[in-house]
């Protein structure tokens, strides 16, 4: 099969491959579309995911099952031909994590695109319990999203949204822009979405923000020198009562706490800090005043199928957020482009 394989530092090459055979929990899916993550641009850049190249990154896909191991065979549960979405994060399930039901924190996860080869490939290995069927109405495009909104929603659940609740999301990338919108479809009140790019913004205003907030480009029309100001004029004063950071930046994760007001959560989600070593400075007086929660969001334990309803029932729309697709060939070209932010990119995807 072809495969962009990532084999040194920034540098990904079509290979052919062979495909060994299938392990006995494993199926074969021929890939269809995959998005491009954060996560891949690191690894890009780094030469390395979680192992040594070579390997075939992308972990965000779907496509149709091809052949069943063994056990798929014999459980009788999945069909070749069917469409699926690939749950990259494998867990082991013998772990203590795991036999605590938090498979996010798994000790020995397999991890498609990150341990194990992924997605940016003609066929990809998938364990049987770790596919998802698609429902007839979602493309393969559309089901490429179902592992970035599944981890965005485990994060929202954190926001414990109430009727009314004033809402802020910081970092309007594909994650913030999809936690917009089943926020709102969560029966927030108004929502305020606050980030550095107006092409950003402006898409986030068409799915369903009520404010925008641009917090660099000075030029920009939704420009506030005090975003926490700007946050309390329109929550009358009270600050807002549920917040979700979907964004590594610091400044952007301290201002998440900033904003938030009496009885608030806040949710850093995801690599919150970029890196192992990043520290936040939060005020610790003030958290204590408001009485105020703060949690953090990992991985995506257990929310696939909710994602897969939410795209499939038109809560979360995720067709906007396609700005580019390339071929299989054209791998690299993918990843730089999400990495140079060529063409003011929002999700990028590779069909093999
Ligand atoms: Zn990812
Ligand atoms: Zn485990």
């Amino acid at each position: 099969m072809k495969a962009a394989v990532l084999t040194g530092v920034k540098k990904i090459e079509l290979q052919e491959k062979d495909l060994k055979p299938l392990r006995s929990n494993e199926v074969l899916v021929k890939v269809k579309a995959v998005g491009v993550c954060g996560s891949d641009i690191a690894y890009y850049q780094r030469g390395q995911a979680d192992i040594p190249p070579p390997i075939i990154l992308g972990h965000e896909f779907t496509g149709e099952i091809v052949e069943l191991g063994p056990i798929a065979k014999d459980l009788g549960i999945v069909k070749e031909g069917e469409r699926i979405v690939a749950e990259p994060v494998q867990a082991c399930g013998v772990c203590q994590p795991c036999k605590n039901a938090s498979t996010n924190l798994c000790a020995k996860p397999t991890v498609l695109g990150v341990n194990v080869d992924g997605g940016f490939a003609e066929y990809c290995k998938v364990q049987y319990n770790y596919i998802h069927p698609l429902p007839r109405n979602v493309s393969y495009e559309e089901g490429a999203f179902t592992e970035p909104l599944a981890c965005a929603l485990y994060g929202v659940g954190k926001m414990r949204i109430q009727p009314g609740d004033f809402c802020v999301v910081v970092g309007p990338g594909p994650i913030g822009l999809m936690m917009l919108q089943y926020i709102k479809a969560s029966g927030s009140g108004k929502v305020a979405l606050i980030g550095t790019r107006d092409y950003r913004l402006k898409l986030g205003g068409k799915l369903g923000a009520d404010y925008l907030i641009n917090t660099r480009e000075r030029g920009s029309k939704y420009f506030a020198e005090n975003p926490v100001e700007r946050i309390k004029e329109w929550s009358d004063g009270a600050g807002a009562d549920a917040v979700i950071v979907a964004t590594g930046n610091i400044e952007a994760n301290e201002l998440g706490i900033s904003v938030a007001g009496a009885k608030s959560r806040v949710v850093f989600f995801g690599g919150a800090g970029y890196g192992p070593e990043e520290q936040a400075r939060i005020n610790l007086w003030q958290g204590t005043l408001r009485d105020m929660e703060i949690h953090y969001s990992w991985l995506s334990p257990y929310t696939f199928p909710k994602a897969i309803k939410a795209i499939s029932q038109g809560l979360v729309k995720v067709k906007p957020l396609i700005t580019h697709t390339f071929n299989l060939n054209k791998t690299a070209e993918a990843i730089e482009t999400v990495e140079q932010r060529k063409g003011n990119p929002l999700k990028v995807q590779v069909k093999p």
